[in-house]
């Protein structure tokens, strides 16, 4: 499943009811954020997030690590956590495997995420593998405070884009038997041409009956190869984030609803979509109001996007259902790269054929 970002405990621009409507099934939540403002003890004032933003359905959420590194200013890493200088107020904050834990606790999400190091891209191969050493001593720790019997805690795997860091991370962290995995470090920097063969690596040695998490990733073509390899979980900004500059996601490609042509255009974005915007307006209509800058724009470019990845996710379960995933996906990979699909694609499809011949 695609699960839609809520940073700041809302999806942007869409309501509970929205996403209920399209058929999303988690909404991710940033520990990050909601622990700064405003802050986890008036979310669990409300019971948490399903009682703070009435969305009913389940939650995960992240475990700040990552935010940490890439938001706050004048981070200092140490064995005991992360001290950093908050984007809001300047309010210096420490975030520890502990603290971590006890906000996701009072988030209260169905799914809560161990505290570990993302290092950057590139990185020192030594940097990594102490790194990815550290965050199993972190993944200890949370366990070791985690006192809420009814959230699951996902580890993470680390290692970059080295096989052998890989291996060593999935040996430190398989032991511990946690009801979900992610594959974490990735979308960083690296090209996808270093990214896949690492998914490809890890997705593999996960367990075949527990769910892996994909982590901050989500254009169409990455849950099409991440579902070739065995993924189960994917979540990003993507849709929203496109959808509020003014563009629209399809089988043919990204629309750019911003150029000329979309202005005349008297059909749906998507004739086969059947979000509210793809039943009730036509392109020329929603290319209106981006150029009046009408609210309504980049709220219902953001709700077909994500109805995109949702009917994504759908189509490539079905496929998988009926035996058919290689085929579909190809074909669908052949319209959307108008028959020029890249080679790291192809490659990863390739992977997911071989791995699932050897699963018999
Ligand atoms: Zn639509």
């Amino acid at each position: 499943m695609f699960m839609p970002v809520g940073t700041q405990g809302t999806v942007k621009g869409i309501s509970p009811q929205e996403l209920l409507d399209i058929g999303s099934q988690m909404v991710l939540g940033n520990t990050y954020h909601l622990m700064l403002r405003p802050g986890e003890k008036l979310v669990q004032a409300h019971g948490g997030l399903p009682g703070f933003t009435a969305y009913p359905g389940p939650f995960l959420t992240d475990s700040g690590g990552f935010q940490v590194m890439s938001l706050g200013h004048m981070r200092k890493i140490t064995e005991e956590g992360v001290t950093f200088k908050s984007h809001i107020d300047g309010s210096t904050v420490i975030l520890t495997p502990e603290r971590s834990t006890e906000v996701q606790e009072a988030l209260g999400a169905d799914v809560i995420m161990a505290f570990d190091e993302c290092p950057p891209y590139p990185a020192e191969r030594e940097y990594i593998r102490r790194s990815l050493e550290r965050t199993i001593r972190w993944l200890e720790r949370c366990h070791a405070v985690k006192t809420r019997e009814d959230q699951a805690l996902f580890a993470i795997v680390q290692g970059g884009v080295h096989s052998d860091l890989r291996r060593l991370s999935l040996d430190l962290t398989l032991p511990y038997e946690t009801p979900g995995f992610a594959i974490g470090g990735l979308a960083v920097g690296e090209s996808k041409e270093e990214m896949y063969p690492a998914v490809a690596f890890t997705a593999a040695r996960l367990p075949e009956g527990k769910p892996r998490y994909l982590m901050g990733v989500g254009h169409p073509e990455d849950l099409v190869a991440g579902i070739a390899l065995g993924v189960d979980l994917f979540d990003c900004v993507y849709p929203t984030r496109t959808g509020r500059f003014g563009y629209a996601l399809t089988d043919d490609g990204r629309l750019n609803m911003n150029s000329s042509a979309p202005r005349t255009q008297l059909q749906p974005i998507d004739g086969d979509c059947g979000c509210y915007a793809c039943r009730h307006y036509t392109r020329a209509y929603l290319a209106h109001l981006i150029r009046a800058e009408e609210m309504l724009a980049p709220r219902m470019l953001s709700l077909h996007n994500l109805r995109y990845l949702h009917r994504l996710v759908e189509r490539a379960r079905a496929a998988i259902a009926a035996g058919t995933f290689q085929p579909w996906a190809q074909a669908w990979a052949e319209r959307y790269f108008r028959h020029a699909v890249p080679a790291w694609f192809q490659a990863a499809l390739s992977a997911g054929e071989k791995a699932e011949a050897v699963a018999g």
